[in-house]
């Protein structure tokens, strides 16, 4: 498999050779065709694998595909990231805004830290995808209306820590305010409670990538 195969737009597979990422790594062979077919998946991934990736270039080609194809719907965000920390919600910003480069493909962070009326703004500016971390983003939605019916891809990264953190009522919450979502979880360790929360989000559709 290689990105060129999986019919991906053009300028996201400019964005990949312009990082070098000449050939996608074992995780990303797996998750990134299942994840572009809509399919819920539980990746066991390490930091270092690629697996940032795995969801982002799913993320970017089906949300940049959607609104070339709904140019007058309104502007909702369309897919949803959630990591424990906002040093990691960084680290998958700043990845998602170089692969979205030159596509109709938005970014807004919601961590601690920043204003969160900032953070609202640009959200109400119309963006594609929210990245951040669920004590803060259930404070925005506990304090604010954002729409979030038009999330079509969810994802969890670093499940195992999001855990262990004490991060599950959260998670759920959030996910309670979306319609049906794909899901697409990472984590280090697939433990028993990983994979529990994975079958209980996707609604026991969910393959298993490791
Ligand atoms: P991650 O596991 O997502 O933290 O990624 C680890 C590092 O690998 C990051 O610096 C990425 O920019 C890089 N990377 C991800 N996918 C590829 C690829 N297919 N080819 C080369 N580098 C990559």
């Amino acid at each position: 498999l290689s990105f060129t195969s999986c019919g991906l737009p053009p300028k996201l597979l400019l964005n990949l050779e312009t990082a070098g990422y000449d050939f996608p790594t074992p995780i990303q062979m797996q998750a990134i065709p299942a994840a572009l077919s809509g399919t819920s998946l539980l990746a066991s991934a390490h930091t270092g694998s690629g697996k940032t990736a795995s969801f982002l270039v799913p993320i970017v080609s089906r949300c940049a595909t959607y609104r070339s194809e709904h140019p007058s719907h309104p502007r909702n965000p369309l897919a949803l990231v959630l990591a424990p920390t906002r040093e990691l919600c960084v680290q998958v910003e700043d990845q998602a805004k170089m692969l979205g480069k030159g596509l109709p493909f938005k970014t807004a962070l919601v961590v601690g830290g920043d204003p969160i009326s900032g953070q609202l703004y640009r959200i109400q500016q119309g963006v594609e995808l929210i990245i951040g971390t669920p004590g803060r983003l259930v404070d925005l939605l506990a304090k604010h209306t954002i729409e979030l019916e038009d999330v079509m891809m969810f994802v969890l990264d670093e499940v195992d820590c999001m855990l262990q953190r004490g991060f599950s009522d959260q998670v759920m919450q959030i996910f309670r305010a979306l319609t049906q979502p794909q899901v697409l979880l990472f984590s280090a360790t697939v433990s028993r409670e990983v994979e529990k929360v994975g079958r209980s989000l996707a609604k026991g559709e969910m393959i298993l990538v490791s």
